[in-house]
């Protein structure tokens, strides 16, 4: 079900290193291929603006949406009528997301450089978000509180939120989200769903707004939405089709690792799963229970498209030194460590969205109750982007504030340099103030 490549022996010559970005699986997941379309439904939800996002929802969600922006009281009722149990789920999932955080929450740092040189680094929220919550394959509620929460704490006035609508919810978004929205405060709420969504929050269109900054998940039409608006709008990052990279050895238990590598499978015909090990016997071993383990599955198809594709597979590696050089490549979304010693090996980890460190911290924690974040850069992204967290809804400022006297202690410096780059209007601007 799932293909083998070996790299035992690869490491081979120091001074010719191997790239393991080419060597590991990757999905076929082509951005530069779907610009094309993207841009045209960009584009139309710009200038046409309501009528095009109409058409789009019919097209692509097969639903006729007259009014996109969802009544407040149908967001009331959706938590009126919510199961008690899911309820409860997304509190505790909540109350840990809020610690987390309020812990992350940064301050104002404040440097003196001297009497009367000052300078703050002020943090400040963002004024208004526009959050992505997917609806495709399935409604990912859980997105809801990825989003909500440290766009709250970080203090964001103004949020909306965007959701496919569903053919079989009437075209509104799916009641558990609406739910999730009414738990949280949420009351502006757009049953809009892919590309045209992010295009609305950037442009502005109806009822919404436009905003400063579009966050969250998606798939491929999402992410080259996200990509193609950036500078109209901000983005967090390319948060797109999952994956689950898992570095082990002859420790890991082979149930566990397969079902880690299922779960992330099940996103998405296009989600990667890939073990990265220095054991034989687990990866047979791993085998063996993929194969018993899918058959059981309630999404079997799916999952066997995403294990069966190019961006999945089992990696052999000579030792543990070599595996962590291919993870570090890869960059992964989620990367599970199941060795022994995996804090150790954890510590020395630098690309990845997340790490999981042991056999009891599997990515579906993170999905839903760690306290930590599941919106998390793809892709390779995680080598130069990192997940949603509250930072990503926060700017900071520089405030400049110098006396007559600590401008004076540095003006002929200013003056000097200003004169190096052939600018001295720069000079004057400083000279002016001390020539009487
Ligand atoms: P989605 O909401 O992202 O996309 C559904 C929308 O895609 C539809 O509303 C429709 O408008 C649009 N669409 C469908 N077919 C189209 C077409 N042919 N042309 C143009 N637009 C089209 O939901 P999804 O499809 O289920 O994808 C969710 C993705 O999010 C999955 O790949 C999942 O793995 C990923 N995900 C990623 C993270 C992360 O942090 N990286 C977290 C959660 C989920």
């Amino acid at each position: 079900m799932i293909r083998r490549i070996d790299l035992r022996g690869a490491a081979g010559d120091p001074a010719a290193p191997v790239d393991y970005r080419e060597a590991v699986p990757r999905a076929d997941f082509d951005v530069e291929a779907a610009v094309p379309a993207v841009h045209a439904i960009c584009e139309e939800v710009r200038t046409r603006g309501l009528d095009a996002i109409r058409d789009f929802s019919e097209r692509f969600d097969g639903c006729v949406v007259d009014d996109i922006r969802v009544a407040p009281e149908t967001i009331r009722q959706a938590l009126e009528q919510l199961d008690p149990d899911i309820l409860a789920g997304l509190e505790e999932s909540i109350r840990r997301l809020r610690a987390t955080c309020a812990a992350e929450l940064e301050h104002d740092v404040v440097t003196d450089l001297g009497p009367g040189a000052r300078v703050t680094h002020r943090k400040v929220p963002v004024d208004r978000v526009g959050l992505y919550v997917p609806g495709g394959l399935a409604p990912l509620v859980s997105s809801v509180l990825m989003n909500v929460v440290p766009a709250q704490t970080a203090g964001v006035r103004s949020i909306a939120l965007a959701s496919p609508p569903q053919r079989d919810f009437g075209g509104l978004p799916h009641p558990t989200i609406l739910a999730a929205c009414a738990l949280l405060g949420i009351d502006e709420v757009y049953a809009v769903g892919g590309a045209q969504a992010i295009a609305m929050f950037a442009y502005g269109v109806g009822p919404c707004r436009r905003v400063d900054l579009v966050t969250g998940p998606g798939n491929i039409y999402v992410v080259t939405a996200k990509r193609l608006l950036k500078g109209q709008v901000g983005i967090d990052s390319e948060a797109g089709p999952t994956e689950i990279a898992i570095l082990a050895d002859d420790t890991a238990d082979p149930a566990y690792v397969a079902a880690d590598l299922i779960s992330q499978a099940e996103h998405d015909p296009l989600a990667a799963s890939v073990l990265v090990t220095t054991s034989e016997e687990l990866a047979a071993a791993v085998d063996v229970e993929l194969d018993k383990q899918v058959f059981a599955t309630r999404h079997t198809e799916r999952i066997r498209t995403s294990l069966g594709g190019q961006q999945s597979g089992i990696v052999l590696v000579d030792d543990l030194e070599q595996g962590l050089d291919v993870v570090n490549a890869y960059a992964a979304e989620h990367l599970e460590i199941h060795t022994e010693d995996a804090a150790a090996w954890a510590a020395r980890v630098r690309n990845a969205g997340a790490v999981f460190v042991g056999p009891h911290a599997p990515v579906s924690l993170g999905d839903y109750c760690a306290g930590s974040n599941h919106v998390l850069p793809s892709a390779g992204c995680a080598c130069h982007s990192s997940g949603l967290s509250v930072r990503a809804f926060t700017k900071s400022v520089h405030v400049i504030d110098y006396s007559r006297e600590g401008l004076a202690e540095v003006a002929d410096h200013v003056v000097t340099l200003a004169e190096a780059e052939d600018l001295p209007g720069h000079g004057a601007a400083i000279r002016v103030r001390f020539d009487s």
